[in-house]
């Protein structure tokens, strides 16, 4: 595969984010720091750089398949993408968003509980895939990443890094979410098998 298996840029990436769920007083009630370092341990692999755009989409992505996060910027004149990089192209929200999917990625069995609380709720099967708080599969094949992408975007807000120009109008539903049920319990629904947030849904679908 093209690009770099970047490990400083990895650690950045790790530190930076522990430093600000450390310097939050509610991200640290609601999950914890054990919590954050154990689901980073879980659930990210490498971090791949310097893969040129074209390949596969600009900023970043989370792959679920193999823990991966891939980094969709290079460095200058061909060398491996630095941290300076990082700073220079204000990409720090980027990696902040990827880091909070692979944090909040769930597991199988999780996935699976909480597609049959959605189908207690609302009468419709849906597959429910590992990522951050959700990724909803409907029964016809459409996918729903209101919760996916918008959730993502709102943490990172909360943590002061949130990325303003991407997923807008997903971000502003789950502000509104958050407005009916509360920061605390928007917050739980990320965090493992809380599914009583699961009526939040009906907003999105
Ligand atoms: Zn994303």
């Amino acid at each position: 595969m093209e690009g770099t298996v970047n490990k400083k840029v990895k650690q950045y990436m790790i530190d930076t984010v522990l430093n600000l769920i450390n310097q939050n007083r509610i991200f640290k009630k609601v999950y914890g720091i054990d919590f954050i370092k154990k689901r980073i341990e879980e659930n990210l692999n490498e971090v791949i750089t310097d893969i040129p755009p074209e390949i596969n989409g600009i900023g970043g992505r989370y792959i679920n398949s193999n823990k991966n996060i891939m980094i969709f910027l290079s460095g200058k004149d061909n060398c491996e993408l630095t941290i300076n990089d990082i700073k220079r192209k204000h990409a720090i929200p980027l990696l902040v968003h990827e880091l909070i999917h692979a944090i909040m990625r769930k597991n199988d069995e999780e996935c699976k509980e909480l597609s049959d609380e959605i189908y207690k709720y609302y009468k419709k099967r849906t597959e429910v895939e590992l990522s951050t708080g959700v990724v909803i599969i409907y029964d016809d094949g459409a996918i729903g990443i209101g919760l996916n992408e918008g959730l993502t975007n709102w943490l990172c807000g909360l943590l002061g890094k949130n990325d303003k120009n991407s997923y807008k109008n997903l971000t502003n539903i789950v502000y509104q979410v958050e407005n009916a049920i509360g920061k605390n319990k928007m917050m739980k629904f990320s965090k493992g098998r809380n599914w009583k947030c699961v009526q939040a849904i009906k907003f999105i679908m």
